[in-house]
Formats: structure tokens, sequence, C-alpha cells
């Protein structure tokens, strides 16, 4: 009998299976509005006139591929940290910050989640509902417990505010909390500045512990600093002790490098080196040591002021032209579907467009309009342009009535 011979197939990614679905059309009118990846006007990837740029300092200092230290690169370190808290951080200042250079956003993750069932084992870590589907698989395959929390107002297309506060205020003290630090993955829907504040004060009130997921910085208001702001509050303004992990996918459109960070704000500089130490244990574990060539192109790109002010228009660019689909989608829909509000496509922010489509709804879409996007009714319109709204409308339409 074979080795193997128990082993069933495991259920496909809702939204790797997308593309591949897409890759097998071969229709000319096919559109991929699946995986959060940035594309052109023409729908083609871009890669960053400041990648470039750093790319060819980067191939003039003749590195060696020697392995980086299990902690990652030094001065990426120090950049992303600066980037993430700010250039006036208290917690920055007083040395209480720990920065493990890690495998993108999703390594990060997972690295925080080892951790989490290593020194805090019997906790629950709390997700909103609905989330980016990956955060069950990470946080399920350490070992952990995981539980949902309200999030999304069907009615309203925003947020149960009130639903959150009431599931968090329930949660056991010691339990942590999933936030997505800005453009909430899948609903484009945020808190306020002010529900910020009292999410803050709820978790210093009830002893919950945050662990911010920041993998669209830059790209939900086009600005680093305000994307970064419900992080920075908590830790600075609230002197709360964090977690945070950092992806450059997609500000950087650094997808396949596999670039980002884990970061924690303990309450004392003596904690540093304990945290550090055993984040470098899992990391040695799990994969040894990060990759250098993506730590390279941010620490150029972050750490130089020039690079770092084109890169903030090419940014403004990206999530610019995001904002001009969204409203050309809703133009194109309210003029095929007036009777419905579909003012929430300009609301929401991010990348994705999360509609309340039914899954039927959205499969006649994938088979009669070759127009394909997951299940949840999630449209990632940086996949879309302005010449292909009418068409996305007309698809959208057709398969809601
Ligand atoms: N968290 C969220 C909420 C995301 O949407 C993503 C990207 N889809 C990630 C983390 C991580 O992506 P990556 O591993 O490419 O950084």
């Amino acid at each position: 009998a074979s080795f193997f011979q128990e082993v069933e197939q495991a259920p496909p990614d809702p939204i790797l299976g997308v593309t591949e679905a897409f890759k097998k059309d071969s229709s000319p009118d096919k559109l991929n509005l699946g995986v959060g990846a940035y594309r052109t006007e023409n729908l083609e990837p871009l890669v960053l006139d400041v990648v470039k740029k750093a790319e060819e300092r980067i191939m003039s200092q003749n590195n060696n591929k020697e392995y980086l230290a299990v902690e990652g690169f030094a001065p990426f370190r120090e950049v992303t940290a600066r980037l993430l808290l700010g250039d006036d951080s208290k917690a920055l200042k007083e040395k209480r910050v720990v920065t493990l250079q890690s495998l993108s956003g999703t390594g990060s993750l997972r690295i925080g989640a080892a951790f989490l069932a290593k020194f805090r084992a019997g906790t629950t870590v709390y997700i909103s509902n609905p989330t980016w589907g990956n955060h069950f698989n990470i946080f399920g395959d350490a070992g952990l417990e995981t539980a949902k929390y309200r999030y999304f107002d069907a009615k309203t297309i925003g947020l149960d505010f009130d639903g959150m506060v009431e599931d968090l205020s329930a949660a056991p003290a010691g339990s942590v909390v999933i936030l997505h630090g800005c453009a909430h993955n899948p609903t484009g829907v945020d808190p306020t500045k002010e529900q910020w504040k009292k999410i803050a004060q709820l978790c210093k009130d009830k002893g919950l512990f945050p662990f911010f997921d920041v993998a669209y910085q830059g790209f939900a208001s086009g600005s680093l600093e305000e994307d970064a702001w419900a992080p920075r509050h908590f830790a600075d303004e609230m002197g709360l002790e964090i977690i945070v992990s950092q992806s450059y996918s997609k500000n950087l459109g650094l997808y396949g490098e596999r670039v980002g960070a884990l970061n924690a704000v303990v309450s004392s500089a003596d904690e540093v080196p304990k945290v550090l130490s055993q984040w470098k244990r899992i990391a040695r574990a799990t994969y040894s040591n990060p990759p250098t060539h993506g730590a390279r192109i941010v620490t150029e790109v972050v750490g130089d002021d020039a690079l770092f002010s084109e890169w903030k228009k090419e940014m403004e660019e990206m999530s610019g032209r995001i904002i001009n689909v969204r409203a050309a989608l809703q133009k194109a829909l309210e003029s095929r579907m007036p009777e419905k509000d579909w003012t929430f496509i300009t609301r929401q922010i991010g990348m994705f467009s999360y509609t309340g489509m039914t899954k039927e709804q959205v499969e006649h879409m994938w088979e009669k309009w070759h127009v394909y996007c997951t299940k949840d009714g999630r449209l990632s319109l940086a996949g879309l342009s302005l010449s292909r709204a009418d068409y996305l409308a007309d698809a959208m339409v057709d398969a809601i009535n």
C-alpha cells in the first residue's frame, strides 16, 4: 500500500482558485478580479519605477549571496519599523520595538502565530467576520483556537461597530484580537479614528492583546502616515503592547519577493532581546533566514529621501487609479440599476469592493461573462480598468437580475 494512501485532496484556496479558473478561460473578454494584485489601466502587472531604480543601485553594489542573519537585514529592520511607527515614535525612541524580517505578511503572521502558540498556549485568537481567509489557516495551523467577532453589517454595507464591541467585550482577558491596520480585506470598511480610539480603550480595559495585520500601508488613503494611524495610536497614545505584521507586496508591488516584517512594541527595553531571540528560534526552524533581494529594495526606497518621495507619488497614482475605477463602476451601475444604492462602491477603500453578491450570482459571472472574483462577492478593483467598467457593470446587473 502507498505511504500516501490516506491523504485526501485539500480544499482549493478560495482566492488562488480564482486565478486558476481565469487562466484556463480562453475568452478575450475575461477579467481577473480575484487576487488582490495591482494592474495598470492596460491590465498588466506593474513594477514601480522606484523599484527599478533601487534594483539598479543594488546591482552596482556587487553584493554577495551570503545568508542574512536569522532576524534579517539590519538596515531593513530599522527602516521598516520607522515606516510603521513613525519618526516620532515614543516606542522607537525608548528602544521598545522588536523587529524580525520575515516572508512578507503571511510569513510574519505565521511566526507571530507560532510565538503565541508557544508562549500564550490556550489563548483564543479573535478574527473579524469576514476576513482574509488565510487568517484562519495561519492561526489554526499554528495550533491556536480561533473565534469570530462581528465586523460587517450587510444592511448598511458598513461597520457593525456595536456588534464588534459586544463580541470583543465578551472575550476572555488575555485573548488576542486580529485587527486589519487599514483597508480591511475583504470589506474595504475601516473603523473611523473615533472608533479606533474606543477599540484601543476596550483592549486596555478588558486586557485583550491587539495583533495588527498591516498589509496595505499607503494603499488605503494613499498616505503612509494616515494608514498607520491605528497601530501608532494603540502604541504611543494608549501605551499598549502590540504585535504588527507588515507586508510590502501591495504598496511596493513586491508580491513575489516575499518581504515583510513582524514587529512588537513591548513595555520595557529589557524584553526586546528576549522576544527577538524566540522569534529567531521559530524562524530558524521554519525557513532559517529570509531572502535578501526584497529587503535591499525596501531599504533603498524607504531609506533614501529622493526615492521615498517618488514612491509616495507612485503609490498615490496606484490608489488614485483604483478610486477612479470605483467612480466609473458606480456610475455604470447607477445608470443600469438606479433603484439600488451603489454608493458603497466609492465608500469602500483599498483594493476591494465587497458587493454582497451571492455565490450563485458570482458563478453566473464566471460562467456567462468570464468575470472571475471570489465566491464571497469580493471584487479586486485593482484588476479592473476604466475601459472595462461598463462590461463589469453589465455582468453584475445580469447576474443580480
Ligand atoms: N493580510 C491581508 C489582510 C492580506 O490581504 C494579505 C494579502 N492578500 C496579506 C496579509 C499578506 O500577503 P503577503 O503574504 O503577500 O504579504
